[in-house]
């Protein structure tokens, strides 16, 4: 599929006569489209225009931006096969899986514009007794302009997470899609401006790593940054010249618990979802599994029956697509052999399983802890099985992991997941199924260590993006402590 000259963002110097790059269909290696590369001048420009169109933005207040929200959020929804396409082409994922990820975005979208007057509007608070002649109001104001950096694997909702937030605190937004995904950045921002085409609130710049770079360079308020570790260290260390704040949500390794009692089929069938779904490109994807000694084999043999089932391929039949970064498949393929070398048993599939770009699902059994499926993000659909004495010891075992993104458990016994849940290292758990957060739009999502920081979606999420202000009006004239230096004068 083609995008065509209409889809090309507004702040984009002619592709004639400006560097551009190729966006590129996965599954036949095809050019899709060509991009411009937006150089710090096209940056800067952008967020000037968004400074000054934020102005009019903070003003509408809560419910003035709702409006406009909703109106997006239509829009989008009513088009979603349009933006599903795109989608599907850029990154070969099945065009269902698109269509859900849309609606996951839109149902952020929905919640940040109805609930941020309540979690933002201005509150008073109590003065206590020392400064009880002082009414005190707690502020939350736009930070300006936001740049948003985004990655490929779920291009419209992992960035949404961001900028439907942003966006509902009063902050314009200048969003640079991953270089693999240029094509839906482009078509929300075409979207915005056929509904506010004077308000440049919501716009898009295309490029390499160095056009998000220049968003840093260009003085946006706020960077929010999706994406691998070692990126978020490049940018954050950029942001430090200046004191740019930023929220950085970053890779991980997540862990499945599965203890004894546990119902293993629904484990299994979930561990397949979470590890296989999107090729196992998800941030939130199952990489290591911890299971009970005692249901160890059984779990492996309903594991490897239904991993066995997927259809692996490019049509919308398929359970998924091919590698959307062509790189990934010399990571997977450098894990799996990693692992088989240091001992794993391989369970299901494995070196035979990479048919570039499509990877077969591969299962590997008792791998060694030190070995990189073990320690480093896979992003691919391979899952790790390995055992555990009970759940303290598999927190204890997936909590060793550098990353800590999310996690999952399961078992019938809601006391000892609920104590799980809270010795697990991570910023969410599952408590049997896996990914049950990330449809609740009221929770936040976020990591810790690797993982990164801050906090996207929910309340949360929308104070991320406002600045408190402290704001105190004397109500009565008893300032304590001038009369105490008085009586000491
Ligand atoms: P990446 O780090 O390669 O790129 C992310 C974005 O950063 C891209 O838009 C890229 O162009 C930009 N970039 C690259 N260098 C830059 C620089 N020096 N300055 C500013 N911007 C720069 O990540 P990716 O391969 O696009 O995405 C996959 C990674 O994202 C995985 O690690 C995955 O786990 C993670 N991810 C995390 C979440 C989450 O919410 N925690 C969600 C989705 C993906």
């Amino acid at each position: 599929m083609s995008q065509g000259t209409d889809n090309k963002p507004s702040t984009a110097p002619a592709p004639e006569t400006a560097a551009t790059f190729a966006s590129l269909d996965p599954r036949t290696g095809n050019v899709i489209a060509e991009y411009p590369i937006h150089d710090l001048d096209d940056v800067a420009a952008a967020v000037k225009r968004g400074r000054d169109a934020s102005v009019w933005w903070a003003a509408l207040g809560f419910d003035g931006r709702k409006k406009w929200l909703q109106k997006w959020k239509s829009a989008i929804a009513r088009d979603a096969q349009s933006l599903a396409e795109v989608m599907s082409a850029e990154t070969g994922k099945p065009i269902d899986d698109a269509i859900l990820e849309i609606m996951l975005a839109v149902e952020h979208l929905d919640w940040a514009s109805k609930n941020a007057g309540k979690v933002l509007g201005r509150k008073k608070v109590p003065s206590g007794m020392v400064s009880a002649n002082q009414e005190a109001t707690l502020y939350y104001q736009p930070f300006g302009v936001v740049g948003v950096i985004g990655p490929w694997n779920y291009p419209v909702f992992t960035p949404m997470g961001s900028i439907a937030y942003a966006l509902a605190a009063g902050n314009a937004i200048v969003f640079k899609p991953s270089e693999l995904t240029p094509g839906v950045g482009v078509w929300l921002a075409d979207k915005w401006k056929s509904l506010v085409p004077n308000q440049p609130v919501f716009q898009v710049v295309t490029g390499l790593g160095a056009t998000g770079g220049a968003l840093v360079e260009a003085g946006v308020d706020k960077i929010a940054f999706t994406g691998s570790g070692p990126t978020a260290k490049k940018v954050m260390a950029a942001c430090a010249k200046t004191l740019t704040p930023m929220v950085a949500e970053g890779g991980g390794k997540d862990a499945m618990l599965v203890a004894a009692d546990a119902d293993l089929d629904a484990a299994a069938g979930f561990a397949v979802f979470g590890g296989m779904g999107n090729a196992g490109q998800t941030c939130v994807g199952v990489e290591r599994i911890y299971v009970a000694d005692e249901v160890y084999d059984a779990f492996v043999r309903k594991l490897t029956d239904k991993a066995s089932r997927l259809r692996v391929g490019g049509d919308k039949d398929s359970s998924y697509g091919p590698m959307t970064l062509d790189r990934q498949n010399a990571i997977v393929k450098g894990q799996v052999e990693d692992a088989l070398d240091k001992g794993a048993h391989a369970l299901l599939g494995g070196r035979e399983s990479l048919r570039e770009p499509y990877i077969e699902p591969v299962i590997l059994g008792d791998v060694p802890e030190d070995s990189t499926a073990m320690t480093e993000e896979t992003f691919g659909p391979m899952l790790a099985v390995n055992r555990m004495r009970d759940l303290e010891d598999g927190v204890e075992k997936a909590n060793a992991a550098n990353y800590g993104l999310a996690a999952s458990i399961f078992t019938k016994d809601k006391a000892r997941a609920v104590r799980a849940a809270e010795n697990l290292r991570t910023g969410m758990v599952s408590i049997n199924s896996v990914l049950g957060f990330a449809g609740v739009a009221a929770l936040p999502f976020g990591g810790v260590g690797e993982s990164g920081f801050g906090r996207i979606h929910g309340a949360d999420g929308l104070r991320e993006f406002a600045r408190t202000k402290s704001v105190t009006r004397q109500k009565f004239n008893a300032p304590l402590n001038l009369l105490t230096m008085e009586r000491k004068a």
